[in-house]
This record gives C-alpha cells, structure tokens and sequence, in this order.
C-alpha cells in the first residue's frame, strides 16, 4: 500500500515529489520530465518574474481559481524553491531561466529526494471507501492518496497523450472539451512563399486581439502572437491579421513616387504576396479603389484559421475547476484525489506562466499529503 501516488511524472507531479521525499512516482515513459526538457528551447523558462495581479492576466480560465492558486505559491516561491534546489535564477525580459544550467538540470534538481520511481502507464483507477486501486499494464497499485497529474493532450509524444480525460471520466468527473492552446496556427490562404518572415502582426478575433511577433511558416504563421492566441480558437474560424498601420494617404505626402511595397513597413516579399500587382505600382498611380484595396488587405486581411494540433504546447480544458478545492486542489467528489498542472481546465500565456501553474498546483497538493 502506497500513503502518496503520483499519477505521472512531469512538471507538476515533479515539483509535487520534490516536496514529499515519501512520494511514489508512476510514470509510463521510461525518463521522467519528457516534455520539461523541451521547454523554453531546452532551456527552460520555468516561472515569470512578477506580481500575482501583473501575471494574472495572462491566465485563462476560471479567474477566482486561479487568483487563489498564485496567491498561495508565487512566482518569487517558485524562484526560491529552485534555489534551495541548487538553481540561481536569470531574469530575460521578466521569463525566469536558469542562470547556468538548463532544463535538464532543473529536471534533476526536482528529483533531490530519490523519490521511488513506478514505470508503467495508468490504465484504470477505482476508489473503495479506503483506498485507490491503480491498474497498469504491469502490475495493481493500492494507494491512499493520489495526485493526477498526467497532463492534457500536447505534444503527446511526450507521454500526455490525453488518456487522462478518460481516466478520471470514471471516477465521476466532468472534463471541459480540450482543444490546442500555445499552438501555431493554420491560415488560408497560407503565406507559404513568405516563410521565414519574423513580423510583429495585430490579430483579431470579434472583440479580442493579440499584437505581437509572428513568424510565418509553410502552413501559417508560428510565435508568440499565434501561440497567445490559439486559446481564442475552437476550430476553424475567421480572423483578420493587420500587418502593418498602412496609410496610403499619409504615403502619397511622403512616397509618392515609390514603389508600394518599398514604402510598407513590412518586407518587400510580404508586400508583394499580399497585394500582387498592386505593389509594384507607384503610391502617386494609385487609384482610389486600388488604394481602399491595399489598406483593406494589409490592416484587416481575413483568413480562416485554426490551432495547429501536433504543434500545441499546453490544452484548453480539462478537469472543470468547479470540482476542485482551490485550497487543497482536492476533487469536491473524490476524497483523496488531487490534481495539478495541464489535466486542469486553466491555460495560459507563452512566458513561464503555464510551468509557474503546474509548480502552484503541485505545492498546494503537496501541503495536503505532507
Ligand atoms: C515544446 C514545449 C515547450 C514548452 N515550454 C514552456 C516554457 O518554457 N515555459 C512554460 O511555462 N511552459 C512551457 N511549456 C508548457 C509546459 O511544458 C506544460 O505546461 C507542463 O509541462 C505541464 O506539466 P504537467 O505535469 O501538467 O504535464 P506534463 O509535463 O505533460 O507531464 C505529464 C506526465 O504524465 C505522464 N502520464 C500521462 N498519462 C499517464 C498515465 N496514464 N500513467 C502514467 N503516466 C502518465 C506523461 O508521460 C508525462 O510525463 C512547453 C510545452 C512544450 C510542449
């Protein structure tokens, strides 16, 4: 019998362990932290540097929740625990990254205590009135606690290959429909041609816009600007992209006599994809509809859109947040039963934010199972 199960070892059930020397890990891929490794390049942006309030908006979800959980472990704790753990924090444009080290080394740090390591993948779980009992493909664990955290559904090759949906359906919870969230995107037209091009862009979706850097790809476009908004996106959808602020008026003053595309804020190539003959003309040889046209397409160019699924980062959806206690993170229907990380129904921002989550979640848990 097991007094603490870690249902899988990755960011959250890591820092979870590296709090609780007792814990046992079950994780079903042969190293723990997969995807850990790969985060911010390799390098690891583990947390960002900030207040609650400042970092709250960069949050998605059910915002009280999630108020509560930051407050109780911040940005400056998580910064502190990693260096209690070895790891002195360097500061890059407010992302915190190991001063020295790298992923790797924040992957090792959080497995200080040898917690004892169980390889196998969950495949069932089942509550009795006393205990847990978890069946893996290799043998039948007891437990009397558990923690769940097996991640959503990005990057599945990592080992969060959204079977944990499932998993806990049948302990009676109810799952928010997940979709890709911190992914590139898909556009149509694509600007294919273009690929290469790092631009800052503005783009909208009704009422929400994000203005940021993109980097456009072979199927859309890629970087912060694409990743922050996937979020919006449930499928395919129409949104509008502004290049650049385009006023061909104000150009005919300055640039009469050049060419359009040379006179835009965005690469020659860019211009030339988007407008077409338009920008070979002279700005002064335009006409009126010819110049309608060129704003039209370069501030409010429409494309349809959707999250780019094997490229997603993090999951929108999730374990419903209402049956969760913010102050224990313990399931309102399973006593025992705890969660943290990306199983959560709570997404967020490219910057630290989402690891800065799954460490607060796994902290609160760990206060619990002490
Ligand atoms: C390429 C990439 C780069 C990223 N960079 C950053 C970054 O720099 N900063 C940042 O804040 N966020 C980053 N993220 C997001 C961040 O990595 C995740 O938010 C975070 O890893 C979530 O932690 P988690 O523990 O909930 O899930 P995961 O880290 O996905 O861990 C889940 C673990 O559970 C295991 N598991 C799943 N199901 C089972 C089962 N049934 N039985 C046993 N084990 C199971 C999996 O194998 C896995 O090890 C990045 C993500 C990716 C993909």
């Amino acid at each position: 019998m097991i007094d603490f199960l870690i249902i899988g070892g990755g960011a959250a059930g890591l820092y979870a362990a590296s709090l609780i020397p007792e814990a046992v890990i079950l994780e079903r891929n042969d190293i723990c932290g997969k995807k850990l490794l790969l985060t911010g390049g390799g390098r690891c942006n583990y947390t960002h540097n900030g207040t609650v309030p400042e970092i709250m908006e960069h949050y998605h979800g059910n915002i009280n929740f999630i108020r509560k959980v930051l407050y109780r472990h911040t940005p400056d704790d998580i910064i502190t625990h990693f260096r209690e753990l070895g790891i002195k924090p360097g500061n890059e444009n407010g992302k915190i990254f190991p001063l020295y080290g790298d992923a790797h080394s924040i992957r090792d740090a959080l497995l200080h205590n040898g917690n004892r390591i169980i390889r196998g993948k969950a495949l069932s779980i089942e509550k009795n009135d006393a205990f847990f009992v978890i069946r893996t493909e290799n043998e039948i664990i007891k437990a009397r606690k558990i923690l769940f955290a097996p991640g959503g559904m990005a990057y599945p090759r990592t080992g969060s290959d959204g079977s944990g949906y499932q998993l806990i359906k049948t302990l009676g919870h109810s799952i928010e429909p997940p979709y890709p969230a911190l992914a590139p995107l898909e556009l149509t037209p694509s600007l294919k041609d273009a690929e290469g091009i790092t631009i800052p862009i503005t783009i909208r979706k009704d009422k929400k816009e994000i203005s940021d850097t993109a980097v456009i790809t072979k199927r859309g476009i890629s970087g912060p600007a694409a990743e922050n908004f996937s979020y919006l996106l449930s499928g395919r959808e129409n949104v509008t992209i502004s290049f650049d602020d385009c006023d061909i008026k104000s150009l005919r003053e300055t640039s009469g006599a050049a060419l359009l595309k040379n006179a835009l804020s965005i690469p020659p190539r860019l211009s030339q994809i988007l407008l077409g003959p338009l920008a070979e003309k002279k700005i002064a040889n335009l006409s009126k509809a010819e110049a309608a046209k060129a704003e039209e397409i370069i501030t409010r160019y429409t494309f349809s859109c959707r999250p780019i699924a094997e490229g997603a980062m993090s999951t929108r959806g999730g374990v419903k947040t209402s049956e969760i206690k913010a102050e224990t993170m313990e399931s309102k229907q399973v006593p025992d039963l705890y969660f943290a990380g990306d199983i959560i129904d709570v997404d967020a921002d490219c910057g630290g934010y989402s690891l800065t989550w799954a460490f607060a979640t796994a902290y609160i848990v760990s206060l619990s199972c002490k």
